[in-house]
């Protein structure tokens, strides 16, 4: 496998250009690597590599890699999250990235004893088999976590469908942004909601032009061997 080093810097290259074209500062942009395919030992290697950054989907895999790797990264759920495992993870997270209901919002509240930092899942395709809310829904619901004061929504979250030309996700991305400026302009204590976090492998350029300042990349940084 190609070193995470070497994909790291091209990355960050596509990354630089990307922002450049658009006026933005490539510091907003954030990279998680996302090592869910990949063993420990290469989440180490990319730590190693400068990432700060690492995202898993499941519990299992989040868990083993937090354990050897600590406060060495900054740690990212970033898939589907079962209310009965929440217990299991809420100490050592660092972001959620997938909250999608109010039974999610509830049990984290009450799992945790200090503020969690979340993301609000949207699915902006409007493809059944994909998680989140619907966008009509976002702002009602954003208002009524107000209610559980542990939660702080940082950002909104979305996967975009894979499509064989990423300039097909570009409308998504750019009504995942208006969404985001919407909820943002209206001051809400618990939600400032600055973050958007949206593109991986396939569809990170088009992300970060559209104002992605977390992109989430597994294949093309780490692979896959899993
Ligand atoms: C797997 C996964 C990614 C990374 O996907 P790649 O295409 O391998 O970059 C990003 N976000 C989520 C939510 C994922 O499950």
């Amino acid at each position: 496998m190609v070193a995470v080093r070497e994909n790291l810097e091209g990355i960050q290259a596509d990354i630089e250009q990307a922002a450049e074209r658009v006026g933005r500062n490539k510091e907003d942009i954030h990279i998680i690597a996302v090592t869910k395919y990949v063993t420990i030992e290469r989440a180490k290697e990319a730590v190693s590599a400068g990432i700060t950054d690492l995202g898993e989907n499941r519990n299992e895999g989040f868990l083993a890699k937090y354990e050897e790797i600590r406060d060495r990264a900054s740690w990212h759920f970033i898939g589907s999250l079962q209310s009965r495992k929440v217990k299991d993870m809420i100490h050592q997270v660092d972001y959620i990235h997938s909250l999608d209901r109010k039974s999610l919002a509830k049990e984290i509240n009450k799992r945790s004893q200090q503020t969690v930092l979340c993301f609000v899942q949207v699915n902006v395709s409007g493809e059944e088999s994909k998680h989140g809310l619907a966008e009509a829904e976002v702002e009602s619901f954003i208002k009524d976590l107000a209610a559980f004061e542990h939660i702080r929504v940082v950002g909104l979250m979305t996967m975009a469908p894979h499509v064989d030309n990423p300039a097909d996700t570009r409308p998504l991305f750019k009504k995942m942004r208006l969404l985001r400026d919407h909820i943002q302009k209206q001051n809400f204590d618990h939600a400032p909601c600055e973050y958007l976090s949206m593109g991986m492998s396939n569809d990170y350029q088009v992300a970060v032009e559209e104002g992605a300042t977390h992109i989430r990349i597994g294949t093309k940084l780490v692979g896959k061997e899993q």
